[in-house]
C-alpha cells in the first residue's frame, strides 16, 4: 500500500520548495491561474496536478484553506465527495484506467506536501505503472501534456455538473 502512495509525495515536496508561506491551492484563485482548473463548485474545485503521477492525476480541493477533514463543514464534505465521484466518472470515461487511487494525505508523515490545505488525490492507474516508476527512478514520462488533459476532462465535468449527477 505504501508503495502506491509514495510517488505524489515527491512531487509535492518539489512543488512547495519555493516557500512554505505560499499555498498553491489558494493561488489557484488568482487571475491567469485557471489553466489547471477543471471545474468549480460552490465550495470546492477540481484541479490537475502540475506534477502528475499519471495522465489524469487530479485533486479535489475545498475553496477554504482548511487542513483537515475535521475542519470542513457538512456542505464541503458533501461537495468534496460529489466532486470526487465526478472525478471517478470523468477519468474512467476519458482514460479507461485499470484502477484508481483516491486518497488524502494528512500531515508530513503521511506524505502531504501541501500541509495546510486539504486535497483529495484521484490518480488513474494501469497495470505496471509502479514497475515503470521503479525502473526510471523519480522521473516519469507522460504521453500527454496538461493542456491536453484539461481539454479532455473539462467537458465531462461540465456535463456532470449541469446534469446534477
Ligand atoms: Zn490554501
Amino acid at each position: 500500500m505504501e508503495r502506491l502512495w509514495a510517488p505524489w509525495r515527491q512531487a509535492y515536496v518539489t512543488s512547495t520548495s519555493a516557500g512554505d508561506s505560499s499555498c498553491i491551492f489558494c493561488h489557484a484563485f488568482e487571475p491567469g491561474r485557471d489553466e489547471l482548473i477543471l471545474v468549480r463548485g460552490a465550495v470546492s474545485f477540481v484541479i490537475l496536478n502540475l506534477y502528475p503521477y499519471n495522465n489524469g492525476h487530479l485533486m479535489v480541493v475545498p475553496n477554504r484553506h482548511v487542513p483537515t477533514l475535521a475542519s470542513t463543514t457538512s456542505l464541503e464534505q458533501t461537495e468534496l465527495m460529489r466532486m470526487t465521484r465526478h472525478a471517478e466518472i470523468a477519468l474512467t470515461e476519458a482514460y479507461k484506467p485499470q484502477g484508481l487511487n483516491i486518497g488524502v494525505n494528512l500531515g508530513r508523515s503521511a506524505g502531504a506536501g501541501v500541509l495546510d490545505h486539504l486535497h483529495v488525490h484521484v490518480v488513474p492507474r494501469w497495470n505496471g505503472d509502479t514497475n515503470f516508476m521503479s525502473v526510471v527512478g523519480k522521473v516519469r514520462v507522460l504521453a500527454e501534456d496538461l493542456g491536453q488533459t484539461a481539454r479532455k476532462l473539462r467537458p465531462i465535468f461540465e456535463r456532470l455538473a449541469s446534469s446534477n449527477a
